[in-house]
């Protein structure tokens, strides 16, 4: 069984800075004042699945094996990769499953692979999935046929209901992130989603985090 992970740094950093002002008895300025940190994590591709499509790629009893947690509750990435063969037979090997399984199989990936595999892939929110395009997967004991269910996310914000008031903003709706560094670029159209078990964290692919040269340091910024 994989260990929990400890707390993030920011998570420390923002405790730490949250005391000191309180200490200092000076107004808090608004970062410090949010009630979390904020994170903006680069997703790679990868899949959800089924308990029952893991059986078919795995084998009958199969279950996906945690091997590193993700910043969200209970998420994480399984050491189990499938191989997806797009429609022109291309294929992208050692595609991360992440977990704990869902209730429908969906592909996450890059316009850069939708590229490399020969598929015109939509922008959509997680979950909503109805006439996109499907895929083959293969793992070791044998294949899935997916008539749709390949997205390219759109870019999100996950968070919980007291960031959403912190921020002003509901879920469903979209707000801006700012991202500073070399290039300075703002995504315009980033999606709220709001769950009591969500911690602050922006996802946005690897195309995206490439080209607004997101790095450890870069500042971020999240507007209403
Ligand atoms: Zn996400």
């Amino acid at each position: 069984m994989l260990p929990p992970s400890p707390p993030h740094r920011l998570e420390i950093e923002h405790r730490v800075r949250h005391a000191l002002y309180r200490r200092l008895e000076r107004p808090l300025p608004r970062r410090a004042a949010a009630p979390n940190p904020l994170l903006v994590n680069i997703s790679a591709r990868h899949c959800h699945l089924t308990p029952r499509a893991v059986e078919t790629l795995f084998g009958t009893g199969a279950t996906l094996t945690p091997m590193k947690w993700l910043y969200q509750k209970d998420q994480y990435a399984a050491l189990e990769t499938v191989t997806l063969i797009g429609p022109r037979s291309r294929v992208i090997s050692n595609l991360r499953i992440l977990g704990p399984c869902r209730e429908l199989n969906q592909v996450e990936l890059a316009h850069t692979d939708s590229i490399a595999l020969g598929f015109d892939v939509p922008v959509r929110q997680s979950g909503n999935i109805a006439g996109t395009p499907g895929c083959m997967l293969m793992g070791p004991a044998g294949f899935l046929r997916l008539d749709q269910g390949v997205i390219r996310a759109a870019p999100h914000v996950h968070m919980h209901p007291d960031d959403a008031t912190f921020f002003g903003v509901e879920a469903g709706k979209f707000m801006r992130l700012r991202v500073g560094g070399d290039l300075g670029v703002t995504f315009e159209r980033l999606l709220v989603r709001v769950h009591a078990d969500f911690k602050l964290e922006v996802h946005i692919d690897t195309d995206e985090g490439n080209a607004c040269g997101l790095g450890p340091g870069t500042p971020v910024e999240l507007i209403p």
